[in-house]
């Protein structure tokens, strides 16, 4: 945490439920107390203004993290253009009424500050925010339910803000050879 600022303290920030990004453009450099330390961030002129179009909302999952914002950056060509809300099971805080509001209160946030037109929602498998994959008894039964959740969280949102763009995204770690990668799917 002393040294490496970089895409992680994106996350940490996040779990706090902080629409972040956009809102901090305002001027050339963000000052950050860390430790007791004042350290400056650098952000890109182009970008300093005080809008964007995109809001994002992942899991805090480590392991889909650094995947999550290539495929945002990259995949989707939003590179410093969205907002980005990291919270525990992701939109199950969305379809559960109990965190529903909060949730919600954090994404007016986003909409009033930044006048966002297209959310963009990225569910996982093995969630720990649904007790992972084991919860469900099958690999059919986890994916049916969280593509439902991922399309009820959509129709909550659309009801909300009507004309919001909503995409779904469902992800897993899939072997390649040795290696596990991040699968993007994205839902209908
Ligand atoms: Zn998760």
């Amino acid at each position: 945490m002393k040294k490496n600022l970089k895409p992680n303290c994106f996350a940490i920030a996040l779990f706090f439920l902080t629409p972040i990004g956009c809102t901090y453009n305002k001027s050339s450099s963000t000052d950050l107390m860390v430790n007791n330390q004042q350290i400056a961030t650098e952000i890109n002129p182009q970008t300093a203004r005080t809008d964007c179009d995109t809001l994002v909302i992942t899991c805090i999952d480590y392991r889909f993290a650094l995947a999550n914002q290539e495929f945002m950056n990259n995949t989707l060509g939003l590179k410093d253009n969205y907002d980005h809300i990291s919270i525990p099971g992701s939109i199950y805080n969305l379809v559960n009424p109990e965190t529903r509001e909060l949730l919600f209160s954090k994404f007016a946030l986003s909409v009033k500050l930044h006048l966002i037109n297209r959310v963009v929602i990225i569910s996982h498998k093995d969630c720990g925010g649904y007790g992972g994959s084991a919860s469900f008894g099958s690999e059919i039964a986890e994916n049916e339910t969280l593509c439902a959740d991922l399309r009820n969280a959509r129709a909550l949102l659309i009801e909300k803000y009507p004309t919001l763009e909503v995409n779904l995204f469902l992800e897993s770690l899939v072997k390649e050879g040795d290696e596990l990668k991040v699968h993007f799917e994205k839902i209908p």
